[in-house]
Parts: structure tokens; sequence; C-alpha cells
């Protein structure tokens, strides 16, 4: 530990000690020894250990703090973190085989995403100091996981915003690009190498499977389907008929599939184009459905995109109420930290008000638990969402 170079803080820096990040502008002084990415100690103005972490002066969030001990970051600290989040899980496996075993900053391993697909773990590496840790991961994974495969998706966004190589490519043996998984009822085909996030949206599986529980003899609408994940379980709710729209034909193929290995093929119809488009169109059809399922992709991309995101998620959440029968039901999503649940319920309000129509709520949803929330970490909760009964005011 005594070879660790050391950042200091200012005096006026640090104030939450349960937050895992320093921002530049709270550092003092760097040690000029250090390069990006090293392992740093951090150090308090009046010389006090804060933790270890590792340091990128490209980004402003230039510390990720891994420990508040004085520990190694070495294999036995990833064995031990690893493990522990494993085992959290645990209850998870009694109904999926396709889970997040870790979630970055929420287990303690900011920069790091594990998911497990079946026999493969995928892993994601967001931040340069992660990828300098990249080894000792790998063999954490098979020291505590042990599956068959291993899979690196490390190619989001954040390589540019870090100032890495994006990696994509299997550690080991060799397994499948697309993995059959299941969840709850629901069987999926995932592709791994190409498909978003890490193949799947993981965090959606309660809302999902709840889905079920109302669909039966409903006709359905499937907004932003992606591969069927709402979709598939709508079906084997026993819904008289699933309509599933997205942009990109892929994802719908896939979804084709899915349909396929569920047994309920005739009862899905895929739409390939532009939601808001395809939704005014039958507007003008006069088209009415028994449930819609929303759950659009991020429209906030930062904090000061917010007021149009709003007026987007407006938009098409009034479209939506108005293509409902009288009590139907809105599943209704977002999935950006910068919508807080306040500014969407308010959003939900207005919409209803501007078709004349009042709801109530039958269920509040979140990212599933998979994803934990912690408190002292606000970015960690994320996704938020309502089925809401959508009531004629005349
Ligand atoms: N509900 C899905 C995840 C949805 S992800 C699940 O549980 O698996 C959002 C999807 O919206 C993506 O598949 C993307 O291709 C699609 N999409 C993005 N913009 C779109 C648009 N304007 N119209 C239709 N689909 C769109």
């Amino acid at each position: 530990m005594n070879k660790i170079k050391k950042i200091i803080l200012k005096k006026t820096a640090f104030t939450d000690r349960f937050h895992p990040w320093v921002y530049k502008n709270h550092i003092a002084v760097v040690d000029p020894e250090i390069s990006p990415g090293d392992i740093v100690s951090i150090i308090s103005h009046d010389n006090a250990y804060l933790g270890t972490g590792y340091y990128n002066p490209k980004s402003v969030i230039a510390i990720r703090i891994l420990s508040r001990k004085k520990e190694p970051i070495d294999n036995n600290f990833f064995n031990k973190y690893i493990f522990q989040a494993f085992q959290k899980r645990e209850q998870l496996k009694k109904i999926t085989n396709a889970f997040r075993i870790v979630s970055s900053e929420a287990d303690s391993l900011p920069g790091l995403i594990l998911d497990l697909y079946n026999n493969t773990v995928v892993f994601q590496i967001t931040t340069l100091g992660m990828k300098r840790l990249k080894n000792e991961i790998i063999s954490s994974i098979h020291n505590t996981i042990k599956p068959e495969y291993i899979f690196e998706r490390s190619d989001s966004i954040m390589c540019k915003l870090e100032g890495f190589k994006p990696a994509v490519s299997w550690h080991g043996l060799q397994g499948k690009e697309k993995t059959h998984i299941h969840e709850g009822k629901g069987k999926f085909i995932v592709d791994i190498a190409h498909g978003h996030k890490t193949g799947f949206y993981l965090d959606q599986r309660k809302s999902r499977i709840a889905v079920e529980n109302f669909a039966k003899n409903k006709k359905v609408l499937d907004i932003f389907s992606y591969t069927g994940g709402f979709a598939i379980h709508a079906a084997l709710g026993m819904a008289s008929k699933v309509v599933c729209i997205d942009i990109k034909n892929e994802w719908l193929e896939q979804l084709k599939y899915n349909a396929q290995i569920n047994n309920v093929s005739e009862k899905i119809e895929c739409i390939k184009g532009n939601a808001f488009n395809i939704l005014r169109k039958y507007i003008q059809t006069e088209e009415i459905f028994d449930i819609i399922i929303l759950d659009p992709p991020s429209f906030v991309k930062n904090k000061s995109g917010l007021q149009n995101a709003v007026k987007g998620y407006l938009e098409l959440n009034r479209l939506a109420m108005r293509l409902l029968n009288n009590k139907g039901i809105l599943c209704t999503f977002s999935c950006s930290h910068h919508m807080k649940n306040e500014i969407f319920s308010d959003m939900l309000k207005k919409a209803a008000e501007a078709e004349i129509k009042t709801f109530s709520i039958l269920k509040r949803c979140h990212q599933d638990k998979d994803h934990p929330i912690i408190e002292t970490i606000p970015e960690t909760e994320y996704l938020k969402g309502y089925f809401l009964s959508i009531i004629n005011k005349n």
C-alpha cells in the first residue's frame, strides 16, 4: 500500500463520505508520477486517508473510489466484491438464468458491469481505471462465478469519453453470440455481441413479468418493443393480440424468433417504423387498444436536454392515452436518471388533462433488484414507470 501515489483534496471537497465520486475541481494536489488510470490514495487536506480509487483527469469525475479501507486492489479484492454481489442475486435464480451480477457503483465496483446470460458472463468496462484491472476481473469471474464462457462487451460511449479503445471479444473458450435465456415463463434469444447494452434490458424483468397478470383477452400495443420483452410476456399472459413497433428490423426479426420459441407467433404482429408516426396513423384510423406499453429509449442525455425530453414524453404519452379504451392500461416508463419521478408523474398528469382523461395508479415500477438503488448514490436510481388505468372524463 505504501507505494500507492497520493492525491490530496481541497478543504472544501469530499463532503459526502458515502458517494464514490470525486470531482476534478475538488482536487488540490496530484502526485506528478500519477498517470491516467492509476490506483491512487485519496488524502484529505489535513492528511487523513479517505479511500483508494482510480484516477482519470479526462473525466470531470476524476476519481472513482473502490475502497475506504487500506486494502490492495488485487485478485482478492475482486473475488470478495464479485462473490458478494453474486450471492445477493441468489433469489433471482428461481425465476431466471439472466441477471446483472455487478451493477457498477451500486455494487461498489464503479466502471464494471457483469451480466449473466445462461452459461456466459458478459462484462462491460466503462472507465479507464477499471480497464487497467481487466486481468484481475477476468480471473475473479473464473474463481467466483465459474461460467463456461466469458465475453467482453466494452464498446459503450464511455470508452471515448474515458479515453480507451473499445474491446469486444471472448476471453478463453468461445461460446455462442446468440444465447438462450429464460425469464419467468418467457424464453428469449439474446445477442450478446450486437444487442443493446449487453444484449437484453435486464432491468425491466419485474415489470415485464407483471404485464402477464393484466393481459388476458386484451389487445396489446408494445411500442419500442426491441426483441419483445414485454410483448412475449403479454402473449404468454393470454393476450388476444400483441402489436409490436420498433424502428429496427433486426430487433423485430429476433422478436419473431422469440415468438416462435414461446409458441405465440399467431398472436404477434410486428411493424417496423417510427413510433410517433405509427401512433398518429392509428389515431386517424381509430384503432383502439386495451393495453399500451411505452418503454422508449432515454430522451434525456444530459440535464440541459431535460425540457425538450419532457415534451417528447408528453407527446408520446398523450398519443398512447388517446389510443386506449376507457379504463385501458398504460404501462409507461422513463429510463433516464435526469427525469426524476416528480417530473415524470407531473408529465403524466398533464398528458391526461390534455386528453380530458384521468387515471388511477395500478402499479409503480422501478428497475429490478439486480440493479440496486443505493440511497446515497442518487444516480443509481434511473428507471421508473407506472401501470395506469386511464379513465375518460366524459
Ligand atoms: N421494452 C424493451 C426495451 C426497449 S428499448 C424490452 O423490455 O426489451 C427501446 C427500443 O426503442 C429499441 O429497440 C429501439 O430500436 C427502439 N426505438 C428507438 N427509437 C424509436 C422510434 N422513434 N420508433 C420506434 N422504435 C424506436
